[in-house]
């Protein structure tokens, strides 16, 4: 058992930026805005962002989650999440006559339109990613005949190529930034004419996390990342914090979760939350631990976020034209 009353040489290093991007603010304040404009229901296809709790609370203001557009009655607003969707969900959306909003995160819909470009071009496109992800599969859904997924290694050994001067990788915006490079030098050694992306696809948020999770994680005794199990970017935290020489690293979606067991000979313990936790979860793991001695708290600041985006432009066309909105960018009345 900890000794709670000991705090000597006890601390928190809070990693900063932590919490939410812009693409995931977005999204959540588009599905609160048509369910204020709309009412309830807003249909919304597939977890908005992968968090439990921003899930339940938008359901509790009357959005129903559905897995697939047949689901949706017709003439229903829909909302496609943050993760974005391939052609052939906004053409059965389309057909069934919903009422689209697209919350696809921009920095998503950028690695969309290079799939775009790049196989109308004749190109292999080697897209880096977790096979099965929502937003792999929307990406892929571009052009299928020209995208190949890679996941694992044997991904990477059976990857086909018809033109070697045509051939590029492009990835899933919330990987390891570490791990992706170690796959596209496995690619490399394969394929020595692959070429790089246009920009970086893993997104500036996911990058942010990790820089300010190493350097947290280099000087702790335990780590703990808050976010879901389905959230990508959230367990890549616990894997960099590991990496970076954590001794222990878990991930919780409230401070509920959190072991007594894990605190035995700890002094230094790190916090982040990945891109789509809201930062009350993380306050209450502050509180969960300043109750256990852990009350000194340092930020560990590596880089200041200031992105915003507009709101999805058929939302904001609709709010403009019932005299809402005023502001370009997403963002609470
Ligand atoms: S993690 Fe990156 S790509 Fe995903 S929603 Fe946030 S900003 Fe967009």
């Amino acid at each position: 058992m900890t000794d709670i009353k000991n705090t000597a040489g006890k601390k928190v290093l809070l990693a900063s930026p932590r919490g939410y991007c812009a693409g995931v603010d977005r999204a959540v304040i588009a599905v609160e805005k048509a369910l204020d404009h709309y009412g309830s229901p807003v249909y919304v296809r597939k977890q908005i962002v992968h968090n439990k709790h921003v899930v339940s609370s938008l359901e509790a203001r009357g959005a129903i989650f559905v897995e697939e557009v047949d689901e949706v009655p017709p003439g229903s607003v829909l909302v496609f999440s943050a993760h974005g969707v391939s052609p052939a969900v906004v053409a059965a959306a389309a057909e069934r006559g919903l009422n689209t909003i697209d919350a696809t995160c921009p920095l998503v819909t950028k690695v969309h339109r290079e799939v775009q470009r790049f196989a109308a071009e004749d190109y292999d496109i080697l897209l880096i990613g977790h096979e099965g992800h929502e937003e792999v599969e929307g990406t892929a859904g571009e052009a299928p005949h020209a995208v190949q997924i890679i996941d694992k290694d044997d991904s990477i050994a059976a990857a086909k190529v018809r033109d070697p001067k045509k051939l590029i990788w492009l990835s899933q915006t919330t990987l390891s930034v570490d791990e992706t490079m170690e796959t596209v030098l496995k690619l490399r050694e394969k394929h020595p004419t692959l070429q790089n992306p246009p920009s970086d696809d893993i997104c500036y948020a996911t990058q942010n996390r990790q820089v300010a999770i190493k350097k947290v994680g280099a000087q702790s005794d335990l780590v703990i990342v808050v976010g879901s199990a389905n959230s990508s970017n959230t367990v890549r935290l616990v894997e960099v914090a590991l990496d970076a020489g954590a001794k222990a690293s878990h991930r919780v979606d409230f401070a509920s979760e959190i072991k007594e067991e894990w605190f035995e000979g700890v002094e230094t313990v790190g916090v982040s939350s990945g891109a789509s936790v809201p930062e009350e979860l993380v306050d209450e793991v502050l509180e969960y631990l300043a109750n256990r001695g852990y009350g000194d708290v340092r930020t560990v600041q590596t880089a200041e976020e200031d992105i915003q985006f507009s709101l999805p432009a058929e939302l904001r066309k609709e709010l403009k034209a019932a005299g809402h909105e005023t502001s370009n960018k997403a963002k609470r009345d």
